[in-house]
């Protein structure tokens, strides 16, 4: 085992930090691999790759990509990729515009109830990332509408609030299949997330390569669970904080996850085999 983390958010996404931050924090705090898997976006891998590198770090490319897994919102983490893969580009390019026009949408709703916000000035939270409910949020609170992001989900675009509007992903068997056309592995990130044993096994069934088996949401007997049922199908086991920079927990198990030593040299030597 070694210290390692597979599941991290950088500003590309709605992450707190840069990727070279990111990297510099995982050396500090001993690691020796790290994966970024912003949402649906790589573009923050090449600046950690680099970062990485510089430090000693072992480095993966990963993305956590959102999908529909029969009407509920699933989370894929992909990993080992190269970043040139033409597929994997115009898929989450793709994924992007689905991203943003939810953003129009909620807008639109925002509009209704007397918020005016435009998306220029979400655009502009978001940056170069992946644009995403926490840069609403955060306009939300500029404008001066939330005192803070946690009010303004459970006043507007919380899951069960007034201007939510619910995204529309790929399905998670063509999210698999694009990964598995890009060489890469698949794995079910945090499945503890609202999944039955019956819907495990649908994603057995469907090809997903592992589960997540380490995540702060999942206790100790949760990690056992998932690390018999890959270990019963032959699927990998992964784990990792899911870094945003933002909360707590971030700080309590960033630097403390430790994964199988065999797992992320099989997943480097993937990526040098995809020339990623
Ligand atoms: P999106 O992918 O655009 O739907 O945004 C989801 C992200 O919003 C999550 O990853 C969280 O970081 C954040 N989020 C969701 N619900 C809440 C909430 N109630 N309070 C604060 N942040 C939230
Ligand atoms: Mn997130
Ligand atoms: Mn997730
Ligand atoms: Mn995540």
């Amino acid at each position: 085992m070694a210290k390692a983390d597979l599941h991290t958010h950088s500003l590309f996404s709605d992450g707190k930090l840069s990727p070279t931050e990111l990297a510099a924090k995982a050396k500090t705090k001993g690691l020796a691999a790290l994966a970024l898997t912003d949402h649906d976006t790589i573009d923050g891998l090449p600046e950690a790759k680099k970062a990485c590198k510089e430090l000693g770090l072992q480095f993966i490319n990963g993305v956590e990509i959102t999908s529909d897994f029969n009407g509920k919102e699933a989370h894929v983490l992909a990993f080992g990729f190269s970043l040139k893969n033409n597929d994997l580009n115009e898929f989450l390019k793709n994924q992007n515009e689905l991203r943003e026009n939810r953003i129009r949408s909620m807008i639109e709703k925002l509009q209704k109830m007397d918020v005016n916000l435009t998306f220029e000035s979400i655009k502009e939270i978001s940056g170069n990332g992946s644009i995403g409910r926490p840069h609403l949020a955060k306009a939300l609170v500029n404008a001066g509408y939330a005192k803070n992001s946690s009010m303004a989900f459970s006043k507007y675009i919380g899951n069960y609030s007034p201007a939510y509007f619910k995204s529309e992903h790929c399905d998670f068997k063509e999210v698999i299949k694009v990964i598995h056309r890009a060489k890469a592995k698949a794995i079910l990130a945090h499945p503890a997330r609202n999944y039955t044993d019956e819907e495990l096994n649908e994603w057995i069934y469907h090809g997903i390569d592992g589960f997540e088996m380490i995540h702060p949401t999942h206790p100790y007997p949760l990690q056992q669970k998932y690390e018999n049922l890959s270990n019963q199908y032959g699927l990998l086991k992964t784990g990792g904080s899911d870094y945003h920079g933002f909360y707590s927990k971030d700080e309590v198990y960033f630097g403390v996850v430790t994964i199988n030593t065999l797992i992320v040299q099989n997943l480097v030597t993937l990526q040098k085999e995809n020339n990623g």
